[in-house]
């Protein structure tokens, strides 16, 4: 028989404890052989009130020690990162489905890139700034709740428990049902650097049960949320409720426009890249290119061609360039949305919704484009969040913008014309968080959030730091 680990414990005031809880246990397993790996507590409500108690005995001893201090814990958690870094991929490998490359690079390169980018922005911060008679001290804004998605499991938890743990907040984090063992072993790495107890604390569970507690929870004063946006609406309304500070990180429907003028092979090429990576299942996936309608067919091919070089597969194979969807569930949505369109009238250029031949286990889903897609349909307004990108072909700029600006999501974006100024132009024209203009790489010190339904707050860089500050004025 396959032999699992059966862990009972969480990460509570400095040391692995018992879960408090008797409601059962969640069965993580691997998308791709859809074997156990493990079995971690259902948290609830006993085991948040620990932890959520463990933080605020921590908070007044943590937000006195110097930035030097906290500097010299994060090195160590830094340089605890960087030495797991094959064990990282490995787990992630494993839970998410990531294929080993992109998991290697981004999966646990990210998390490292983040956690190196924090030492230098709290070595450098202004935690005091005269303006006019007065004395601004930036101050932790306290406990802070940490409530994490799996698609990015572990990048999501470094880009708020550590600049959290940097402003001198300690902090609960709540992670994802199908992606907690790369949270134990950030908890552990914690553990290793030695902070001090209650500073930083797990809680596994379900969403509904350990989630909404700690949201709920009136000894948290910071709820740091990135998931889907209806679940973020009720975290904010109950954050509201509570007046505790929220920062909201949620879906997107981004766009890339490819203007006239640009390199239109290399543009396609990108955003193929770009929605297939992590089998679609990234927040700021460009899930829709828009390319003017002279050039609709070409763009049309170009994408066939390109889609054709990703093939489902086993993403422990460093061949493979796309693994599994995460669950069962998310294939069948997947699925849901590409059936939906071609109902709907939409053009299959590439995939569709049957099981991909050969792998008979596994939440594979082919990697899909559609074109003929009509603007306002699901596939081109929701967030599918799998492999699927829909080509949308606009008459003149002004159109493009229109279309680009046509959902209710606002996280991320593309613009490709003849020069980066062209480019930028449109760009200001975007209702959106952040844009690469001619494929310009993804900056961590850069500010990452949403406009509209996208979400609230920004995270990465001083942006992300100051979301765990509040400002105390002093006159004299
Ligand atoms: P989700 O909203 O279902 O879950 C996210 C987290 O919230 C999980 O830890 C879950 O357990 C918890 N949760 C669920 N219900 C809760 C409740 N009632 N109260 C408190 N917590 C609760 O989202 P998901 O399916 O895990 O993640 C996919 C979504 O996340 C997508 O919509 C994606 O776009 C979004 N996302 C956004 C970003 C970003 O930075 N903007 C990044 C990654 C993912």
């Amino acid at each position: 028989m396959h032999q699992h680990a059966e862990y009972g414990d969480q990460y509570i005031d400095g040391a692995w404890r018992p879960s408090r809880d008797d409601a059962g246990s969640i069965t993580v397993l691997n998308p791709a052989t859809e074997r156990v790996l493990a079995t971690v507590p259902a948290g609830g409500a006993a085991d948040v009130d620990a932890a959520v108690a463990a933080a605020r005995r921590a908070a007044g001893s943590w937000a006195a020690t110097t930035r030097e201090d906290r500097l010299t814990l994060l090195a160590r958690l830094r340089d605890g990162i960087a030495a797991a870094q094959e064990e990282i991929t490995a787990t992630v490998v494993a839970e998410l489905g990531a294929p080993v490359g992109f998991a290697a690079a981004v999966h646990a390169g990210l998390p490292l890139a983040v956690a190196t980018s924090y030492l230098a922005l709290l070595a450098e911060h202004p935690f005091e700034e005269r303006i006019g008679n007065s004395v601004v001290l930036a101050e932790p804004a306290g406990v802070v709740a940490a409530i994490t998605p799996w698609n990015y499991p572990l990048h999501q938890i470094v880009a708020k428990v550590v600049p959290a743990l940097a402003a001198g907040c300690p902090a609960v984090l709540k992670p994802a049902e199908d992606t907690p063992l790369v949270a134990r072993l950030f908890a552990r790495l914690v553990h290793e650097a030695g902070f001090p107890a209650g500073v930083f604390n797990l809680v596994t569970g379900t969403g509904a049960v350990a989630g909404a507690a700690l949201a709920a929870h009136p000894g948290v004063d910071v709820v740091s949320f990135t998931g889907s946006t209806t679940v973020g609406r009720q975290v904010a309304e109950t954050a509201g409720r509570g007046l505790k500070r929220v920062a909201l990180e949620l879906g997107g429907k981004s766009a890339n426009v490819v203007l006239p003028g640009a390199d239109l092979a290399r543009a396609v090429n990108v955003n193929v890249a770009n929605v297939f990576a992590n089998s679609g299942q990234t927040c700021s996936a460009w899930t829709r290119l828009l390319v003017h309608q002279d050039q609709y067919e070409e763009a049309v091919a170009t994408a066939a061609k390109a889609a054709a070089k990703y093939v489902p597969g086993d993403p422990s194979d460093p061949q493979t360039r796309i693994g599994p969807l995460v669950n069962a569930k998310q294939l069948t949505r997947v699925r849901g949305y590409i059936e939906g369109a071609l109902a709907e009238g939409a053009r299959l250029v590439v995939g569709g919704a049957e099981p991909v031949p050969g792998l008979p286990t596994g939440f594979y889903v082919h990697p899909t484009v559609l074109a003929d897609v009509a603007p306002d349909m699901a596939v081109a307004q929701e967030e599918v969040f799998g492999p699927v990108l829909v080509v949308l072909p606009y008459r003149d700029e002004d159109h493009a913008a229109e279309l680009a600006n046509g959902t209710e999501y606002g996280l991320a974006g593309g613009v490709w014309a003849a020069d980066t100024d062209t480019a930028a132009a449109f760009a200001r024209r975007l209702d959106t968080g952040q844009v690469d203009l001619n494929g310009g790489r993804f900056n961590p010190l850069a500010p990452f959030g949403g406009y509209k339904s996208s979400g609230l707050g920004r995270e990465l860089g001083r942006h992300g730091l100051e979301e765990f500050l509040q400002y105390k004025s002093l006159q004299y």
